[in-house]
């Protein structure tokens, strides 16, 4: 499809050099002949007129001397022009067409790079979606089948059914957030945010959930009044992210710490906790779009697809923050945020 495409920019930009270069050799073409015969008939005057003044006619004596150049010259002096042009014009094609091959290639790498990845997030994300669906169908299928199912069977199954299509929610949504932060800006409206508010209203989010686990979570609000200019419900997003992520991640009765403040006009804020910790080989990739560690999936077994971080890096991106991690397996992992801060 590329190769085709990148033929067809190819001949275009061809086209366009190509009329470019044959209109200025026209223009040279008329330019340097008009020059050619001005020249040629001053050079002629002169000749005749010195001539003339040389050699004065006896008066009565009409006929005066003029000289005549050799057509056949001004035409070969014409045609040599002509050769000359095309010659130029063949290299201009030549050189040009291997340029213009280039310089499509090189115009329609961003969009071959975005359709490859969007290619990729849908093979990835109807793979996500494929897996939960099929063994839905089958624990359906297999119960529809028993004649002996009884109303407690039934009920059970319901419920377990219910639960794996909350998951499919929970997964269709962080797709389509994922998605929207894909677009630039995300179609976001900016407006002046304060920091500490944004990280409060995350924090009321998560509590409820870290209570199950009896964890505590600590805030540390270094200045309450650092002010940034982003989406609210976006930035709420990447909080509840993180924090649901340290809660996720930590073992039963663990504590896990939030904590803001600026520096060098840029606000910042961290969540740190003490679980299961992120070995080396992980940190570069967790980041990715469905990268589980290998001890989120197994061992910890909690729930989730690998979508979390990517959707913050987007947010961070959107925001034109940076975000960082550091972490050491089975001790515990910080992740650190920064925004530029809004100058008062
Ligand atoms: P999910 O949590 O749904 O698996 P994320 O994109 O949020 O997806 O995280 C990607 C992976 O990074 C997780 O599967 C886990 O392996 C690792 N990870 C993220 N946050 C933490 C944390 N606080 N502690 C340990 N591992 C983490």
């Amino acid at each position: 499809m590329f190769i085709s495409a990148r033929i067809k920019l190819t001949a275009w930009y061809l086209l366009i050099i190509m009329f470019i270069s044959l209109f200025f050799s026209l223009v040279i073409y008329r330019v340097l002949t008009q020059e050619f015969e001005r020249f040629e008939r001053q050079h002629r005057f002169r000749i005749e007129r010195q001539f003339n003044q040389d050699y004065f006619p006896p008066p009565g004596f009409r006929q005066r001397f003029t000289l005549r150049l050799d057509p056949e010259l001004i035409k070969e002096t014409k045609n040599r022009l002509k050769f000359m042009l095309i010659i130029i014009n063949s290299g201009i094609l030549v050189i040009s067409g291997g340029l213009a091959y280039f310089l499509a290639g090189r115009t329609l790498r961003p969009i071959k790079d975005m359709v490859e990845e969007q290619n990729r997030f849908i093979s990835d994300a109807s793979h996500e979606l494929r897996t939960p669906l099929t063994s839905l169908k089958t624990a359906m299928e297999v119960s529809l089948r028993d004649k002996n199912l009884s109303l407690m069977q039934a009920k059970k199954l319901i419920s377990e059914n219910v639960d794996e299509v909350n998951k499919l929610q929970s997964l269709s949504d962080q797709l389509l957030r994922l998605a929207q932060f894909e677009k630039p800006k995300g179609n976001l409206i900016f407006e002046k945010i304060n920091l500490h508010q944004v990280v409060q209203t995350a924090v009321n989010k998560i509590r409820p959930i870290a209570k199950i686990k009896n964890i505590s979570i600590k805030t540390k609000f270094q200045d309450r009044n650092i002010d940034i200019s982003g989406h609210k419900e976006s930035l709420v997003d990447l909080f509840v992210i993180l924090l649901d992520n340290a809660v996720k991640y930590s073992p039963r009765a663990s504590g896990v710490e939030i904590k803001t403040w600026s520096n060098d006009g840029s606000a910042q804020a961290s969540v740190t906790d003490k679980g299961i910790g992120i070995s080396k080989q992980d940190l570069p990739l967790i980041f990715d779009r469905f990268y589980r560690a290998e001890t989120a999936r197994s061992k910890n077994r909690a729930y989730g697809y690998g979508l979390g971080l990517s959707i913050a890096k987007k947010i961070i991106n959107l925001h034109k923050g940076i975000i960082n991690v550091k972490s050491e397996d089975k001790t515990g992992t910080i992740f650190t945020v920064q925004l530029p801060r809004i100058k008062k």
